[in-house]
């Protein structure tokens, strides 16, 4: 356990400006300090906002929600790992459910971010989840499973220190519906299997669970052997409820 990353990360999603930076990041960065050695704390705003966030941030880590499965070059609209990487984000991530959802990001493309992410330096989080149908129907470990094979498909032996999951069901999203945290965990565990079956350093990557984690669940779910912390996004947008969440990390072993 003590061999991986704990990581509580904040998806602000489409929501935010340049008050709400200043309310959120200090405090949360003041609040972090206080959390000791092997808590990373990541702040994911909107990517106009990495730079406001940046010069509050700290120790904070920053990341950004998406970026582009192109290197660089005539992909108006889009931003690259490199850019991410130029403005001091350390984490992207790839995958996220509204991304494959409302956007139809298929797990090819997934892969070719999850490669850009990689190749720029930073580390990515892979955010994989069934819907409620495919649990509903036995077909959640499958579906997961393959989101993780096809999205990690193009990680190389030396990169997988750069990789964390998310397992996010896209039940649980927003929807104020948390897995239980014997449902994540078992799900955790199998993602673990599945790394492993890649040959993936399993017990070294973190994997995180998303999915209206709030400060009154968080404690339960993270004290579950496989998972590492969580992929937060309403709850995000408090500094109190986000800073509790924070707390529930259990101290690094
Ligand atoms: C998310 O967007 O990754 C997420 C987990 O959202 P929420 O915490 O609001 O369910």
């Amino acid at each position: 356990m003590g061999m991986r990353r704990r990581i509580v990360a904040g998806n602000w999603k489409m929501n935010g400006s340049k008050d709400l930076v200043q309310q959120l990041v200090a405090p949360i960065r003041e609040q972090a300090e206080c959390l000791g050695s092997g808590a990373e704390v990541v702040i994911i705003p909107p990517a106009l906002y990495v730079d406001a966030v940046q010069a509050d941030a700290g120790a904070l880590a920053v990341g950004v929600q998406n970026v582009s499965e192109w290197q660089s070059g005539a992909y108006t609209g889009e931003i690259s790992a490199e850019m991410a990487r130029d403005m001091g984000c350390q984490y992207v991530l790839v995958g996220h459910s509204e991304r494959r959802q409302l956007f139809g990001e298929t797990d090819e493309m997934v892969a070719a971010k999850v490669e850009q992410v990689l190749k720029a330096g930073l580390t990515a989080v892979l955010c994989v989840g069934e819907t409620l149908a495919q649990r509903e129907a036995g077909d959640a470990e499958r579906v997961v499973a393959a989101q993780v094979l096809l999205g990690l498909a193009r990680v190389d032996a030396a990169c997988w220190s750069q990789v964390v999951v998310a397992y996010e069901p896209v039940w649980a999203i927003g929807s104020g519906r948390t897995a239980t945290a014997g449902d994540a965990q078992a799900m955790h565990a199998e993602i673990r299997n599945v790394l492993s079956s890649m040959k993936a350093p399993s017990d070294r990557i973190s994997v995180l669970y998303g999915g209206s984690v709030k400060a009154d669940n968080a404690a339960a779910l993270f004290s579950e052997p496989d998972i590492d912390g969580g992929l937060i996004g309403g709850a995000s947008l408090s500094a109190d409820e986000f800073v509790s969440i924070c707390r529930a990390l259990p101290a690094n072993t």
